[in-house]
């Protein structure tokens, strides 16, 4: 059999063995498609059942979540932890909590996270969390008696050599702070490498609340140098207002770029003078309202509740909500609009057939794996600092976190270039990632 066969025949049994999980599906059809070049010129990546044992988390922990409601009435949830891979280092990947998760979602997260990491270049494998539980509408109390009891059960699973998660949609710092809490309570252990995304003032890092969105913003700024420019003067459209999309607001603002639109999941707000990015953050971080409010305060601004957020012309979009957000339609809009870069702020915010469209315009793209990895990067940096007992000033952390998403634009764009896909930045995440997990797998042996 070709190795190219090899390839669609264990993509055929993945797709039998996890049968409803399209997301995790696609994750790994994407994946796929990039491989076919590697094996073809190194066909031993596809021998010793790699390939099948990267698709296999090593483990995958699913498990009970009661909690009692501040009227007294109990709910039962569930919680995830997909252990993926731990070639490169301890597991690591946030938990997301949202109605929508399930174990085909934490799976996608999980087999992403893998890459991702590697091409940080960081020692962290790859995993992924959560729980159906939504936090939005909850009490105080009420999503602290849900960590509490998540925690209860997920702390025998991780720790500093083990597994390390963080945070994802739904869980900030504030539910960092309820799960480290328990954590604490229940191992008799101020072990603070056991979690990142902590509060600086007990173990966190700084820049890691920072991190994503900064992070997909120097990674804009590095494609549009790619292409002769810069985010100077460029109108910016980013989907989502949590952690990601408010500091890739932030850091497109400081980089001289004008964010016009952004959204929550009731609608978007556009607002032709830039996002007014302290409102912003009050109304959804300290406020935690819905993102129409901040029509209520800024003449000029409207509120759109049906419809797509990419209608809004730009140059530069930036996906930063949930996945598969930014479909066919939306990519076709976007071309016709003149869009340059597109880069993903969330996990596989585009589907492939709008990644497919932007190829086909030409339109810089660059996924998830390689734009948003700076929350995860910074994430190891904040590891660092909990091993060493040490914690480093805002302007040095910024400093690595820049320079991290320097190295992973160039190994992007240098493999992509390498394996005869020149600019096609998908290709070149999937590339690099997989030669460094799949290198490591093989020194490691049949494990
Ligand atoms: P938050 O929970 O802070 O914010 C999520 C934002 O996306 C909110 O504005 C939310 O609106 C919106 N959103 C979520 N689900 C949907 C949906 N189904 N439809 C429409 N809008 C939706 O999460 P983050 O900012 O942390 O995460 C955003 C994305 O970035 C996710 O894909 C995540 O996996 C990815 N990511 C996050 C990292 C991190 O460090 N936090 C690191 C790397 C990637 P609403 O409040 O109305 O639900």
């Amino acid at each position: 059999m070709s190795t190219r066969d090899q390839i669609e025949t264990i993509y055929q049994q993945v797709r039998a063995r996890n049968a409803g999980e399209p997301e995790f599906h696609q994750a790994v059809t994407e994946v796929f498609d990039s491989l076919r070049v590697v094996v073809d010129r190194s066909p031993g990546y596809a021998d010793g059942g790699l390939i099948e044992r990267l698709c296999e988390p090593e483990r995958q922990i699913i498990f009970r979540v009661p909690w009692m409601d501040d009227a007294g009435a109990v709910h039962v949830n569930r919680g995830f932890r997909v252990q993926y891979n731990s070639a490169l280092g301890p597991y690591k990947g946030g938990l997301r909590f949202h109605s929508s998760v399930n174990l085909g979602i934490v799976k996608f997260l999980g087999f992403e996270q893998i890459f991702k990491n590697a091409l940080t270049g960081l020692p962290i494998g790859g995993g992924k969390g959560g729980s159906d539980f939504d936090p939005k509408g909850r009490s105080e109390a009420e999503v602290m008696r849900f960590c509490q009891s998540f925690m209860t059960e997920l702390h025998r699973h991780i720790g500093e050599y083990t597994d390390v998660p963080a945070g994802d949609i739904g869980v900030g710092g504030r539910e960092i702070g309820y799960l480290f809490g328990q954590y604490k309570r229940l191992t008799n252990s101020y072990e603070s490498g056991v979690l990142t995304g902590k509060g600086t003032s007990w173990g966190g890092s700084q820049v890691r609340r920072e991190a994503t969105g900064y992070g997909v913003a120097y990674f804009v700024a590095d494609m549009l140098e790619t292409l002769g420019t810069s985010l100077d003067g460029k109108t910016v459209v980013v989907s989502g207002s949590g952690n990601v999309a408010i500091y890739a607001i932030e850091k497109v603002h400081q980089l001289g770029g004008t964010v016009i639109a952004c959204s929550d999941s009731s609608g978007y707000i556009v607002d032709p003078n830039g996002i007014d990015l302290e409102l912003l953050k009050d109304i959804k971080e300290v406020r935690r309202e819905r993102i129409s409010a901040y029509c209520e305060t800024v003449d000029g601004a409207s509120f759109i509740e049906n419809g797509s957020i990419w209608d809004v012309p730009c140059q530069v979009a930036m996906p930063s909500a949930t996945q598969n957000e930014l479909d066919a339609d939306a990519a076709k809009v976007l071309v016709s609009n003149g869009v340059k870069v597109v880069a993903e702020g969330a996990n596989m915010p585009t589907t492939p057939e709008a990644v497919q469209i932007f190829r086909d315009a030409s339109v810089a793209f660059a996924p998830g794996k390689a734009a948003n990895a700076g929350g995860v990067a910074t994430s190891a940096l904040e590891m660092q600092q909990n091993a060493s007992r040490d914690s480093w000033s805002f302007e040095y952390t910024d400093e690595r976190l820049a320079a991290i998403m320097h190295g992973i634009h160039h190994r992007t764009i240098a493999t992509a270039e390498e394996y005869g896909k020149p600019g096609d930045y998908v290709h070149g995440a999937n590339i690099a990632g997989f030669i460094k997990v799949a290198d490591a797998m093989i020194a490691l042996g049949i494990v």
